[in-house]
């Protein structure tokens, strides 16, 4: 079968874009010449298409790097102004709207707090509209000439769109095609934590990780293993939080005894704490400010300090699991309870993991907190649009 010619030399010239873009995205400033080495593209086809890339807007010159004794090189970097992308992080405890540059820096966000249950898929998606609308006007961006929105959900995403999230109680929803009426801009949605998993790679702690295993921690619990490669970063997800950590232990939403989420899930540190000699009935308040009233409660001795210990020992043999499994260099501790507990358990989790890892795999692993903050999960599902633009070269 004979290929069309201008077909090929099309791909090509994709495909060339595509790599120099996205080293240039993914690893901040550079000359031509580092471009040359690091793509292994030649030094015209580089200057062809940076030239390219620079009258599209893409990419702006940022300065001169003196080189030692030859002419000083210039810098090139993606030009944050290009575009502006929504992510919408679709919790169990609230929806978040982020609207970002395509560099990923946060232009606005709007939170809308949900009550606990299963919410309509109906009332989410006007909720998420009504974010869309709210970000853009905050920051005078018009909705329609968005680059794209991005949506991470609490599931997994089928071919078509239907979205499975056995914690919001959805089996089979079209969330797309409800969302799509209102939304000017293409759409996108993906499993959250493989989309966070992006985002800590590309801008977080796992920047410069051969294999990370980022882990998002909320009423849910979820990792993705994501690779960095010379060509971007790709992330599969894993239903972590279902692994068995205690033999005919507590019970989880998934119908087993002793999944990881039935111990460290949000819902489950609170209901274990609750459940402890001398701790007041809960209040009203929802679930993320309990988390942190538990937080503040365990810096001194006491039931929330041995409920954070707790939590720590079981986080940390469900990391040791995935360590010895899968030997990533870095583990990567996000989403909203990592967030509010993380800093108070850190060295507990790493204490419980070296005891329960191989110790030569121990020692090759470093676990950390994430740096995305409370946007990380709308700043992954903001990851989508991106990821498309970079693979398509840019056009
Ligand atoms: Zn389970």
């Amino acid at each position: 079968m004979k290929r069309d010619v201008g077909q090929t030399t099309r791909d090509l010239r994709r495909h060339n874009r595509t790599s120099v873009l996205t080293r240039l995205y993914l690893h901040g400033p550079a000359s031509r010449f580092d471009l040359m080495r690091a793509t292994g593209l030649s030094s015209a086809t580089v200057s062809n298409v940076v030239t390219d890339l620079v009258a599209d807007g893409l990419v702006a010159e940022a300065g001169l790097l003196d080189s030692d004794g030859g002419r000083p090189r210039t810098l090139l970097e993606v030009r944050p102004g290009y575009a502006q992308v929504v992510g919408v992080d679709i919790g169990e405890t609230h929806v978040q709207v982020g609207l970002f540059d395509w560099t990923l820096d946060t232009l606005a966000t709007a939170t809308f707090p949900m009550d606990a249950g299963r919410p309509e898929p109906g009332v989410l998606a006007a909720l998420v509209t009504a974010g869309i609308a709210e970000v853009t006007a905050k920051a005078a961006v018009d909705p329609a000439g968005l680059l794209g929105v991005g949506v991470g959900v609490p599931g997994a995403v089928l071919p078509g769109g239907l979205v499975h999230a056995p914690t919001l109680g959805w089996s089979g929803v079209p969330f797309g095609e409800l969302l799509a009426p209102d939304v000017a801009a293409p759409l996108h949605l993906d499993n959250c934590a493989r989309t966070l998993g992006q985002a800590e790679m590309w801008r977080g702690a796992g920047r410069g990780a051969e294999r990370a295993i980022v882990a998002l921690l909320a009423v849910g619990v979820g990792a993705a293993v994501a690779t960095g490669s010379p060509g971007g970063v790709t992330s599969a997800t894993s239903e972590w939080g279902h692994t068995v950590v205690e033999a005919g232990g507590a019970a989880c939403r998934c119908g087993s005894h002793g999944c990881l989420e039935a111990y460290v899930g949000a819902d489950a540190i609170l209901e274990h704490y609750a459940g402890l000699a001398g701790v007041a009935r809960p209040g009203p308040s929802g679930t993320e400010q309990r988390v942190a009233d538990l937080v503040a409660a365990a810096a001194e001795p006491g039931p929330a300090a041995r409920t954070v210990q707790r939590t720590a020992e079981y986080l940390g043999i469900g990391i040791a699991n995935l360590i010895n499994l899968l030997s990533p260099d870095r583990v990567i501790l996000s989403g909203w309870v990592s967030a509010a507990m993380g800093p108070a358990m850190l060295p507990a989790v790493r204490d419980a993991m070296r005891r329960h890892t191989l110790d030569y795999m121990a020692g090759s692993t470093v676990v950390e907190l994430g740096r995305l903050g409370q946007e990380a999960v709308a700043l992954g599902a903001a990851t989508l649009p991106v990821h498309e633009l970079l693979t398509a070269g840019g056009k």
